[in-house]
Order: structure tokens, then sequence, then C-alpha cells
């Protein structure tokens, strides 16, 4: 059987899966496909000399198969109105309540008309959005610590590395903190091990309430923590060192038993804008944390002032 090749096209645009249709320089329907009619959930017969924002607003009525996503449609469509006055071609994407996504192109033919064309890529639109998840996912594994959600040492040490480095040397020191809970071994070996998990947890959840939202806190080992502040003089760190120090020692513990109490030890540093060795500041800090270990817990020491009782 020959046939002409316009009649081939006409019977392709019919029988295809790809959406197709044509609106004059009035925005009205001057053409529609049958898997184009689908999509706005209306016969073709009742699309033609339609104009296009009417079949919007009887797709957002009905709640068809386009998700038109707004809560003012009227304003959706002005939108819309301004973004059809283009030349030329692009491409977009759009989804369906059904979950199914396209692919679309407009094209702007020299008559004034609007060819528009959608081709389903659900498959492919679903990988993406999981290879998206499973990238974030990642992240947040390499950069935080899963019984507290806080960041992990290594993130915390490439973030410290980072900002210090990034900081010009003329602006003002920052400080670091090294925290550690006293006696925390006692907690496991008298109220077992989930019980200093949730002690852990509930601590790592007081800390960012203590601190200005642009600190950093981490949990860099067992029941160790360290705090980043940014641009904070030692008089300042010092300062909220204490209130931590002062908000934990007070803090009820209801849930484990009704006298007990939590304390931690702080040791303080004053760190230079300027090149770092992170691990060096954490030692220095520790250094201090240690001090306050051995001069009695639930106290805070600074490097490089003396010791005095919390
Ligand atoms: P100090 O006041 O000298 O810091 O005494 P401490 O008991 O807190 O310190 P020590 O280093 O002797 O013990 C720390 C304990 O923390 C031992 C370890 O079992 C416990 N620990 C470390 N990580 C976790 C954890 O993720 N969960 C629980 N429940 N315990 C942990
Ligand atoms: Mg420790
Ligand atoms: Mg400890």
């Amino acid at each position: 059987m020959e046939m002409d090749v316009q009649t081939i096209l006409n019977e392709t645009l019919e029988a295809t899966q790809v959406g197709i249709n044509i609106c004059d320089s009035d925005d009205r329907f001057i053409y529609c496909n049958p898997a184009c009619a689908k999509l706005f959930n209306l016969p073709v017969e009742r699309i033609l000399g339609r104009s296009w924002f009417d079949v919007m607003r009887h797709a957002y009525a009905e709640k068809s198969i386009l998700a038109i996503d707004t809560d003012d449609i009227e304003a959706w469509l002005d939108k819309a109105r301004h973004n059809r006055q283009f030349d030329g071609y692009r491409t977009f994407e759009l989804d369906t309540r059904d979950g199914r996504w396209f692919l679309c192109s407009e094209y702007r033919h020299p008559s004034g008309s609007l060819v528009f064309q959608a081709t389903e890529n659900t498959r492919q639109k679903r990988l993406e959005l999981q290879l998206i998840e499973t990238k974030r996912q990642l992240e947040e594994l390499v950069s935080h610590d899963d019984l507290t959600g806080l960041f992990n040492r290594r993130y915390f040490l490439e973030e410290l590395n980072r900002t210090l480095t990034q900081t010009d040397p003329q602006f003002s020191d920052s400080s670091l903190l090294m925290i550690d809970l006293d006696y925390f071994k006692s907690i496991n070996d008298n109220y077992g091990h989930a019980s200093g998990d949730w002690v852990l947890q509930e601590f790592s959840h007081m800390l960012p309430e203590l601190l200005r939202p642009y600190d950093q806190a981490a949990r860099i080992g067992g029941e160790e923590f360290a705090v980043f502040l940014p641009g904070t003089q030692s008089v300042e760190g010092q300062r909220i060192a204490e209130r931590i120090r002062k908000a934990v020692a007070e803090h009820n513990w209801p849930d484990i038993d009704d006298d007990f109490q939590l304390t931690l030890s702080i040791g303080g540093i004053t760190c230079r804008p300027g090149v770092v060795a992170p691990d060096e500041l954490l030692a220095r800090a520790d250094k201090a944390l240690y001090q306050a270990k051995s001069s009695g817990r639930n106290r805070v020491v600074w490097e490089g002032t003396d010791i005095s009782e919390a």
C-alpha cells in the first residue's frame, strides 16, 4: 500500500504516545492529538477551538491527570501567560497526578502558533530523583553522626579548616570548645547502654539550643563533643562554655532517675584565622579539657588562663 508522507505523518500524530498540540497566536487550540487530550482528560473535540487557559482551568477544577500545583489558579495562569510569550524553543518537565513525568518542548512557529510536545520520561526521572536522594543520604552519612545527628569528627575538622583558612587573618579570633561528659561510663554501668545512648542524644538536642545559629557542634568521639564558635573572642567563648556547663548540670533526667545528674567538663581555646592544622587545635583544646578533668570536672578551663573553681 503506497501512501504519501503527509498521510503517514497525520496517522502517526494520531497514533503516537507523544502528546502534541498546537495553539494559534490567540492561544486557541487548533490541533490536539489523542495522547495530549488524555493529559487534559477531555475528548479532542472539546479541546479544539477552546482557549488554552480555559482548558487549564478545567484541568485544575477537575483535578485531572495534569498536576497543577497551586492554591491560586488565576495567578498560576497569569504566570503561564507570561511564560508563553517567547520566541523560539524551550523545554521543561511536568508531572501528573498518577506519578508520571513528561519532558516537554514548545516551539514558536513563525505564524505565531505554539507547538507543544510531551514525551513520557517517568523511568529516567525516577532514576534521577533516586540518585539525588541517594546523594543526599550519602552526604548525610559522611558528614553526620548516626546516633545524635550532629556533625561527625571528619566533617567538623574539614569545616574548621575551611573556615579558618578562608577567614581574613585581620578578622577577629574564634573559639573552640572540647566537651567531655563526666563519669559517663558509670551511666552505662548503672542504667545500661541504651540509657547512655539516650543521654548522648538528649545532650545533642540541648547543645544547639545553647548555641547561636552559626556555631557548629559535632560529636567527635564516644562521649566527646566539639563546638566551633566563629568570630568569638575568649571572653564570649568562655561565657558560652559556662552556659553549656550550667545548663547540663541543672538539667533534670526523670527518664533516667530522679536523682541522676549529669555534668561535663570543657576545655576551650582561642584560634586565630589563617592556615591551621585542625588536629593541632583539637589537641590544644583537649589539653585544656584534661586540666578541667584533673582539677575536679564540671568546669570550664580556658587555655592560658588560671584554673578557677566552678
Ligand atoms: P571521665 O569523667 O574521665 O570522662 O569519665 P568517663 O567515664 O566519662 O570516661 P571514659 O573514657 O572512662 O568512658 C567513656 C565511656 O563512654 C566508655 C564507653 O563505653 C562509653 N561510650 C562511648 N561511646 C558510647 C556510645 O555511643 N553509647 C554509650 N552508651 N556509651 C558510649
Ligand atoms: Mg572521653
Ligand atoms: Mg567522659
